[in-house]
């Protein structure tokens, strides 16, 4: 059993105020593996508290200073990676496949923010003025479960970069993934105060953050209806505010795309992080004249995957964070069948082989219409929707016909007409006949998917106020 006691204030471990036990769980197994003690609103107030005394000295360290906390951060956490990969197994239910990125990609996304930092122009002159570029002060990054220890060093380094300090509030329910990054960070040596964290519930200490007059700068990444709640509270205090929220993302394929290439692309995309990815793309759109021909090729594809054991190295989707998260998936699959869509692949309950776990089966849905609630709501599951469309143009109104606009992607054989269709898609990503991330560009979402930027020059100016000095 794991027993996690402490938070982070001030540079030390310390014994929150808080005195609530949250269970923590192998969703593998349903079994509990441990628990942890809970940061309360007090604890949220001293983090920002040490934050704020940090800010003056820290947002007025050079570029040279920050590079080398972000080195000696990288350093740290890179050195963690066994036990990191061992957490999300254990924890999160990562099978093979996603775990390994899970454990290496928060150590690769300090390096990208020390690239980025590199290349930042501080100061600028438009016409007459100087434009000093000015950190906004404490930072609250409000982070989910479906990617810990990545979102966490992501926005840290990010605001650290730009010379902020940061209390972090991360999902309650990764607190072992928590605690390995927060000994990485503490390793790393950085002033006391400049990093604080404090594992809580969302209501308490997160409500804490974003309401506090103190706190200059939220960055969140969560779901739209956290992310609504958070602005309107920001909204008192004229917060500044960075949301990555849902999505619903469309794979639209193209009348000229080539079947075999076509086919897995979209359902690795549909079903990446198990389901459980905001830009997951769960919406196939595809043509008319070949809805058949793709029905059947996808079908027998997903049939393919194994949802089961993540330790077992053939699994491709893991189970589901919770015992919630299970359920409200069955509930869209139930759905699904209710509104009328016609199973090709998986359904209710658990795939075969596997018992108590949160596992469920991968789902395909085919003779899905644009307004169907498996197609307008984000699942954050493995269950994908066929959707028809008749010419080219219908197939951009379907994709663009949703409240979200996080990512999409287009699959076709003229790749010519593929880009021009990729510019009509309300989207802050659009792939082209690949999966490939790119950190050097900004990251982030249309719509109800969110408001800002995060990644490379983005990423760090989104923790700061440009100033025009004109003298
Ligand atoms: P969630 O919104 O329930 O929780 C996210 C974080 O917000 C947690 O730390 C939670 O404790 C906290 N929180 C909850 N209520 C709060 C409140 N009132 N005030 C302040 N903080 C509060 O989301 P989740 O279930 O942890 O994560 C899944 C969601 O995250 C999905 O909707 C997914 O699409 C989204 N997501 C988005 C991105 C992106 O980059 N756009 C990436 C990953 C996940």
């Amino acid at each position: 059993m794991h027993h996690i006691e402490q938070v982070y204030i001030n540079g030390e471990f310390v014994t929150p105020h808080g005195t609530e036990r949250f269970d923590l769980y192998n969703p593998a197994t349903a079994r509990v593996i441990g628990q942890v003690r809970l940061a309360d609103a007090v604890d949220g107030e001293r983090a920002i508290a040490a934050a704020r005394a940090a800010f003056p000295a820290w947002s007025k360290t050079t570029k040279q200073t920050r590079i080398a906390a972000l080195q000696r951060m990288h350093a740290a956490v890179a050195a963690r990676h066994d036990d990191l990969l061992e957490a999300v197994v254990e924890e999160y239910g990562a099978p093979a496949s996603r775990s390994a990125w899970m454990a290496s990609y928060p150590a690769e996304v300090i390096t990208q923010a020390i690239a980025a930092l590199e290349a930042f122009e501080f100061t600028t002159v438009a016409g007459a003025a100087r434009v000093v570029m000015t950190p906004l002060g404490v930072a609250g990054l409000i982070t989910p479960w479906n990617s810990d220890a990545g979102f966490i060093c992501g926005k840290l380094a990010a605001a650290l970069a730009a010379g902020c300090t940061a209390v972090i509030k991360p999902s309650e329910m990764s607190a072992l993934q928590t605690q390995i990054v927060t000994e990485a960070l503490h390793a790393a040596d950085l002033p006391p105060g400049v990093f604080n964290i404090v594992t809580g519930r969302g209501d308490t200490v997160g409500e804490t953050i974003s309401r506090h007059p103190h706190v200059a700068k939220i960055s969140f990444t969560g779901s739209t209806r956290t992310g609504k709640a958070i602005l309107r509270n920001a909204a008192e205090n004229f917060t500044r505010v960075t949301l990555e929220l849902g999505g619903k993302s469309p794979t639209l394929i193209l009348e000229d795309a080539d079947i075999r290439q076509a086919v897995p692309l979209a359902i690795q995309a549909g079903l990446m992080n198990s389901g459980q990815a905001c830009v997951a793309g769960t919406r196939i759109l595809v043509p008319q004249s070949r809805k058949a021909e793709f029905e059947q090729a996808l079908a027998q594809a997903i049939a393919a995957v194994k949802s089961g054991d993540p330790r077992d190295s053939a699994t491709d989707v893991g189970p589901m964070v919770s015992e919630k998260q299970w359920q409200r998936v069955q509930g869209y699959i139930q759905k699904g069948l209710a509104e009328g869509a016609r199973l090709l692949a998986g359904g209710v309950g658990r795939p075969e082989g596997t018992r108590d776990g949160w596992f469920v089966r991968p789902t395909l849905f085919t003779d899905v219409h644009n307004q169907m609630a498996i197609a307008r709501e984000e699942i954050f599951g493995p269950v994908l929707c066929v959707i028809a469309y008749r010419d080219e143009a219908e197939a951009i109104a379907i994709a663009n016909d949703t409240d979200y606009g996080l990512s999409a992607l287009v699959l076709g054989g003229d790749s010519g007409r593929a880009r021009r269709v990729a510019q009509q898609i309300h989207a802050g990503r659009v792939l082209v006949n690949t999966l490939t991330h790119e950190p050097k560009a900004p990251f982030g979402g249309f719509k109800h998917s969110g408001v800002g930027r995060e990644m490379g020059a983005w990423g760090i100016s989104a923790f700061m106020e440009p100033k025009s000095i004109l003298s």
